[in-house]
């Protein structure tokens, strides 16, 4: 018999890795869950109290332009979800009246909200018995279960959420819910310690020693590497930068204009590069950089180049260094920009 039960004594006496992981308000667990999702929670507790203390309320984040808050998530990846939370919030203050609903078809009518962060409010904000299916979660009901087809697949995310339900207290259901979390990610991990585990009379994986087949999964994406030479062009004092276009990767983050190469250069190769593309007397290399997102990871070139004349076939903007602190960029120009001293 699965029980959940012996998970709230233990949850209670936990250090949890989200400090408000008692009694959130409704925006605060949609602003964190989406923070939560992809990042490590370490990570977002700083993001977190920044925010916070920048849009302390849904109304202040609804006035808020993209700039600001891309420009306040710069550095957390995955920059669609900051457009999602200015969406949502957008959304509640002019179609709800600023008051984020408590029923899981209203909440899934916000632009924004998934499934996970839907569950995640009803129960932790609201308290309601409902189920929050994170990556975490699933690596336990995997196991619990012994659950044998591939957890990445909807319809498997689907059953182990109807079972979740049926097991699931019915008193302080929030507590149970919050607990699984915690359980996958400190106890419960892709190594699992099952020692410290409340869980092992009712987990079947642990029952049958075979914790580290679950859970089933499909083989992952292979990573493509990209190599950029990346120009950093400097013109009366001012860089110019790209914007990434909607609907790209990163939309609405800047990056230094760069070209794509086909493979790994030495220097010597990367100066005559630049040399054909760009015409000046002024070129230095800058330090490499790289950063990594989605299923790429970009190896960046950067020279710094001084022009004479606006040779902007990038079709950028020129800023100042005063104006390159205020913009969000992706993370490995944002290393580039430390090379300039911004
Ligand atoms: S007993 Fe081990 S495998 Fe089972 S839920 Fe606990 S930590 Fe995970």
């Amino acid at each position: 018999m699965i029980s959940l039960i012996p998970l709230e004594k233990w949850f209670l006496a936990t250090k949890r890795s989200f400090p408000w992981r008692i009694h959130p308000t409704p925006y605060m667990v949609l602003v964190s869950e989406i923070m939560l999702q992809q990042t490590q929670a370490d990570r977002v507790i700083e993001y977190f109290s920044r925010w916070m203390k920048r849009y302390p309320t849904i109304e202040t984040l609804a006035k808020a332009s993209e700039e600001e808050v891309m420009k306040l998530w710069e550095g957390l990846g995955y920059y669609s979800r900051a457009r999602s939370l200015l969406k949502a919030a957008r959304y509640i203050v002019h179609e709800l009246e600023g008051v984020i609903p408590d029923t899981e078809e209203e909440l899934l009518k916000v632009p924004g909200i998934g499934p996970y962060t839907a569950g995640a409010i009803l129960s932790f904000a609201f308290q309601k018995r409902a189920a929050a299916v994170d990556a975490n979660v699933l690596r336990v009901l995997s196991r619990m279960f012994m659950y044998d087809k591939n957890v990445d697949v909807l319809s498997s995310r689907q059953e182990l959420t109807n079972r979740l339900l049926q097991i699931l207290p019915k008193k302080d259901p929030h507590i149970a819910m919050e607990g699984l979390i915690e359980l996958g990610a400190l106890v419960c991990k892709k190594v699992p310690v099952c020692a410290l585990c409340p869980l092992q009379e009712s987990c079947k994986a642990f029952q049958n020693d075979a914790t580290a087949e679950y859970p089933k999964k499909k083989a992952p994406d292979k990573r493509t590497n990209l190599f950029r030479l990346v120009f950093v062009l400097e013109l009366d004092g001012k860089f110019l930068v790209v914007k990434r276009p909607t609907g790209a990767i990163m939309a609405g983050l800047y990056e230094f204009p760069f070209v794509e190469l086909e493979s790994e250069m030495d220097e010597a190769r990367l100066m005559s590069h630049v040399h054909k593309l760009v015409p000046s007397s002024s070129v230095r290399p800058l330090p490499k950089a790289q950063h990594s997102f989605t299923r790429y990871f970009a190896k960046l070139y950067p020279f710094h180049i001084t022009v004479s004349k606006d040779i902007n076939y990038f079709d950028g903007v020129w800023k100042s260094r005063e104006e390159l602190v205020d913009l969000a960029f992706s993370s490995g120009h944002k290393r580039i920009t430390g090379f300039l001293g911004v």
